[in-house]
C-alpha cells in the first residue's frame, strides 16, 4: 500500500492493520510503499445465491460475491473501522472511509457499500472465514 495513504488512516491503521516493510529485487526497503494486512477479515457479500466452496488445503471459505455488493452489519464492530477480505481489498469503515474519500487519490478507487442486516446472498448472517481449524495454524 502507497504510505500516503497509509498516514492518511492515522491511528486507526495502527489499530487495524499489521504492517510490515516491502522489498525491492535489490534488497532494499521500498520508501513509499508498506506491506499491509487487516487484523479482521469479512466478506462482502452478493445479492444472488452464489453457494460457498471451502479449499481443501487450508480450509478457508471462499464465496464469489455476484448481483449488488454488499457488507453484513454483524461483520462489522464500532470500533474497528478497517477491514480486509479474502481477495486483498481493504474494507473502511466510519470516519476512515468519509475522511480518506473527500481526498482526491491518484489511481485509487473508493467505491461505497451499502450495510445490511439480512444477507441477500441465501448464506447464513455470520460466515467466519475458517470453517475448520487451519491446519498451517495448528502447527
Ligand atoms: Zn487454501
Amino acid at each position: 500500500m502507497r504510505c500516503d495513504l497509509l498516514e492518511a488512516m492515522g491511528h486507526d491503521a495502527a489499530e487495524c492493520l499489521y504492517v510490515g516493510k516491502v522489498m525491492l529485487e535489490s534488497g532494499e526497503p521500498a520508501e513509499s510503499f508498506r506491506a499491509v494486512r487487516a487484523k479482521r477479515t469479512l466478506f462482502i457479500r452478493g445479492t444472488k445465491d452464489t453457494g460457498q466452496r471451502i479449499c481443501p488445503t487450508c480450509g478457508v471459505r471462499i464465496i464469489a460475491p455476484l448481483g449488488k455488493e454488499h457488507l453484513m452489519a454483524c461483520d462489522l464492530s464500532p470500533d474497528l473501522l478497517i477491514y480486509g477480505e479474502p481477495e486483498g481489498r481493504l474494507i473502511l469503515a466510519g470516519a476512515v472511509f468519509r475522511r480518506l474519500k473527500t481526498r482526491r487519490w491518484r489511481d485509487i478507487v473508493f467505491k461505497p457499500l451499502p450495510v445490511r442486516e439480512v444477507p441477500a446472498d441465501g448464506l447464513p448472517a455470520k460466515l467466519s472465514l475458517y470453517t475448520r481449524r487451519c491446519r498451517l495454524k495448528s502447527q
